[in-house]
């Protein structure tokens, strides 16, 4: 198969999904690319739940495009007909002077977001599922909740095309060279030609993008569910999305039961975790891991401590100072890079995509990205 297009999208998880919507939206011919199924789970979007959250710990600068992202999803909502985000609240624990809570407040207040900050006690009275230590706090935000993520790629992928864009799965690409004008990218199966290109390769990133000139680290992480011992506390409604600060540099966190898979999600997002191969990672989870799992809700959520119904690995792509990735790609005008979502890109996808497309039409990055470009590594940037 041969075709000559706008722009190609290599990669069809959440920001190439979103990106292919968005670039279709705006009558632009886009092929998008993927080796595995859409969607699939061996990337990074798997696992039925992602959480959102508008005061962000990480840095202050996300929150303007977190603004954009929800109400972006909302559109996504309306023109569906489906459900994509559950706005549940969400509440984050620790002691007040570290990054979860301190930074959370901080961003809050910086922005003017609507929050509370509880007690131990006061936690305890409202969500009685939580044992903490009573001299910390827990920061509340009303906005927070969680994203659907398979459907959401899926709704996205399938309203692209109901707007012309082609995409094809189970299509990964070989090889890519710049040609005159034209990007002309390989498949086992074609050669396709665009004046642009969009890489959102995930995990694959640092293997397709040989120039990027920033490494990104791999990690695997381990998501489970379990049947609490008293399940209707921990049902939609009953219990928000959360995070308990785990004074490792990560977070545990989990989300509400949802009638998309059985069980009570939780997790510990820890970005430090040994580089592992994309292609060669071990997607078994070992005695270990479950028994360090398992340790979150023994101690922090006794009444979910019930059988263990699943054990799911994902990929984090970390950049080397945690933030994302969205520039030009050195030295190639026309191809655009966003890579290294280091574990929380999901409730941006929205927003990604859309400015993704944009720059395709305008020929500029949006300027609210600007603390996300290649330029602040020091790497060669053109
Ligand atoms: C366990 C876990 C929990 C998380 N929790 C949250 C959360 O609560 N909130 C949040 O906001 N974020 C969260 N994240 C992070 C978020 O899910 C990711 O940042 C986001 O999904 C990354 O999207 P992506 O499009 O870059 O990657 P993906 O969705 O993985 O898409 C990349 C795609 O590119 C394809 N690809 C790669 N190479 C090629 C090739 N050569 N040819 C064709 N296709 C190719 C891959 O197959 C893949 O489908 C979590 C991540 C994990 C792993």
């Amino acid at each position: 198969m041969t075709g000559t297009f706008d722009v190609i999208v290599i990669g069809i998880g959440a920001m190439g999904a979103s990106a292919c919507f968005h670039l279709a939206a705006r009558g632009i011919k886009a092929l998008g690319l993927e080796q595995f199924d859409i969607p699939n789970s061996l990337g990074s979007s798997h696992g039925h739940s992602r959480m959102i959250r508008k005061a962000y710990f990480e840095h202050p600068n996300y929150v303007p495009l977190l603004h954009r992202a929800y109400e972006l999803w909302a559109e996504l909502e309306a023109l569906s007909g489906r459900r994509l985000l559950h706005r549940v609240g969400g509440v984050f624990v620790g002691p007040r002077n570290k990054t979860l809570v301190g930074g959370a407040m901080a961003a809050a207040r910086l922005h003017h977001l609507p929050h509370e900050l509880l007690t131990a006690d006061e936690l305890r009275r409202r969500w009685p599922q939580f044992v903490v230590p009573d001299e910390w706090h827990a920061f509340f935000e009303p906005d927070s909740g969680f994203l659907l993520p398979e459907r959401a790629i899926s709704t996205y992928a399938e309203l692209a095309m109901r707007r012309g864009a082609e995409i094809h799965g189970q299509e990964p690409v070989r090889q890519w060279r710049r040609d005159g004008r034209n990007c002309v990218v390989n498949t086992d199966y074609g050669e396709y030609a665009a004046e642009r290109l969009i890489f959102c390769g995930g995990a694959w990133s640092g293997k397709l993008l040989a120039h990027l000139g920033v490494p990104l680290r791999v990690t695997r992480q381990v998501a489970a569910w379990a049947w609490p011992k008293e399940p209707r506390s921990f049902e939609l409604g009953q219990i928000p999305v959360w995070g308990i600060d785990s004074l490792d540099g990560g977070l545990y966190y989990g989300f509400p039961m949802i009638d998309e898979v059985p069980g009570f999600k939780f997790a510990h997002h820890l970005p430090t975790e040994k580089p592992v191969d994309p292609d060669t990672v071990s997607r078994d989870v070992q005695p270990g891991e479950r028994d360090a799992l398992r340790k979150i809700l023994t101690t922090f959520l006794p009444a979910a401590d019930g059988p263990l119904l699943a054990l799911k690995t994902c990929l984090y792509t970390n950049s080397p100072d945690g933030h994302f990735i969205i520039d030009n790609y050195p030295d190639h005008p026309g191809v655009q890079i966003a890579c290294g979502f280091s574990g929380h890109g999901f409730k941006f996808a929205s927003v990604i995509g859309a400015c993704l497309a944009e720059a395709c039409v305008t020929g500029k990055q949006d300027k609210a990205l600007d603390f996300l470009r290649l330029s602040r590594f020091g790497a060669h940037h053109g």
